[in-house]
């Protein structure tokens, strides 16, 4: 592991690991719940020795972790493949594209990453309770990862949360509680319950190293296409930490001095979730009036990491869309049928985002490098794309009604 200290990403200030668990304090003071967080706070490693001590020949990924390995949880997370998409590719007038399917982790989603890291942290510093609030993914993530080891989960969801992770959950032996209300609430009540009760957060963004565990994707997807940066990378974005794990992951193969150029970075959400888009339009935040999109994964009404997700996507020279719920789920429809990776919507929206950046023409060159990072499976939530879907009528077991 290379040493690295956290950095304020509002007033830069430097803390060691041992001072800070959370936000940074002095600009986490004006924090309150209904606002993105403040004083979110990056992991900043000694790049000369990673500059000395990394070698692409024979890479140790563990000098880029922020937690030593001997901490690490046994489940196996991370190391998705990434595979070439030639028939989307070819109906999107692309040549070089790829989709990152991270729906193949344990729990089937990418918040398996995050949960990775915020469980190795917890034994560290000998937290056995790590509680977290999240629409289904997080919770999912942290109750698998928590499995493997002799910590565990107290989660807070959405009681609307999809039944398949709802499920998840509680099978893998989580102590669940289900809150009337939306993601912002539970979100909301996890804090107070951390404050007061103690154990560790592993809300997203409010506890650095969920970001750090979301930029491996990153990592992965560079050494994946054979040590190049991609010209641009698709994120499907609720709260914005994919994103902003995306934009770290770049950053620190810089500072390197591994690569010279950041992968454009796009921010796709949904019609109705919309705050970190319209952030990039306008430069001004504000809430997500009513975010009722079937992608529960990235509805947010108050997304925590905005301002970095907002500072990745300009600092990339990347952009942002929007795309309405059937467009997520024609994109779902089509990404399945052309690439046998069957996302759930809300990892299908990265998909729609490119579809509907392609309606423009030369919005990508014809032979960029893209890549669709397809975030969570599509087996968490049947239900919505069931509407779609036709199944066959049954026919008698005989060739002649196969024929008819
Ligand atoms: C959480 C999640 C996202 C969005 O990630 P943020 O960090 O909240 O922006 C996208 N897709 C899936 C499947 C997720 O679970
Ligand atoms: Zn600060």
């Amino acid at each position: 592991m290379a040493p690295f200290i956290y950095r304020c990403t509002e007033c830069h200030q430097s803390y060691s690991r041992e001072q800070v668990r959370y936000l940074c304090p002095a600009c986490g003071k004006s924090y309150r719940p209904g606002i993105p967080l403040t004083g979110v706070l990056e992991a900043v490693f000694d790049y000369d020795t990673i500059r000395s001590e990394f070698d692409t020949n024979c890479p140790d990924w563990n000098l880029f972790c922020a937690v030593e390995p001997e901490f690490h949880p046994p489940l196996a997370v991370g190391n998705t493949p990434l595979t070439k998409a030639g028939k989307l590719g070819a109906e999107l007038g692309l040549t070089n594209l790829w989709v990152k399917n991270d729906g193949l982790n344990p729990s089937g989603s990418l918040k398996d990453r995050a949960s990775f890291l915020v469980v190795a942290e917890a034994t560290r510093l000998g937290e056995r309770r790590i509680v977290a609030a999240s629409t289904g993914n997080a919770a999912s993530a942290l109750a698998a990862v928590c499995a493997s080891t002799d910590r565990e989960a107290l989660i807070f969801v959405p009681e609307k949360a999809p039944k398949a992770k709802l499920v998840q959950m509680v099978l893998y032996g989580a102590r669940v509680i289900p809150v009337k209300g939306t993601y912002d609430d539970a979100f909301r009540l996890s804090l107070e319950y951390t404050e007061k009760r103690g154990g560790l957060n592993r809300n997203t963004a409010y506890h650095p190293l969920t970001i750090e565990g979301k930029k491996t994707a990153g990592l992965e997807i560079w050494v994946q296409l054979g040590f190049q940066v991609p010209d641009a990378i698709l994120v499907s974005v609720g709260d914005g930490v994919i994103l902003a794990g995306l934009h770290k992951a770049f950053l620190d193969l810089q500072r390197a001095g591994l690569i010279e150029r950041l992968p454009k970075l796009i921010c796709v959400q949904a019609e109705t979730s919309d705050a970190i888009h319209n952030y990039i339009q306008t430069g001004h935040y504000a809430d997500a009036a009513n975010p009722t999109t079937r992608a529960d994964s990235i509805s947010v009404c108050c997304p925590s990491n905005a301002h970095w997700a907002h500072r990745a996507v300009l600092e990339t020279g990347g952009c942002s869309v929007l795309v309405s719920d059937t467009e997520i789920l024609e994109a779902q429809a089509q990404m399945a049928r052309t690439t046998g990776i069957f996302g759930e919507p809300a990892a299908a929206t990265a998909a729609a985002g490119l579809v509907k950046l392609q309606q423009s023409p030369h919005c990508l060159p014809a032979d960029a490098c893209v890549v669709i990072l397809a975030t969570g499976h599509g087996l968490k939530d049947v239900e919505t794309p069931l509407s779609r879907v036709s199944i066959p009528a049954a026919i008698e077991p005989r060739l002649e009604a196969v024929e008819a």
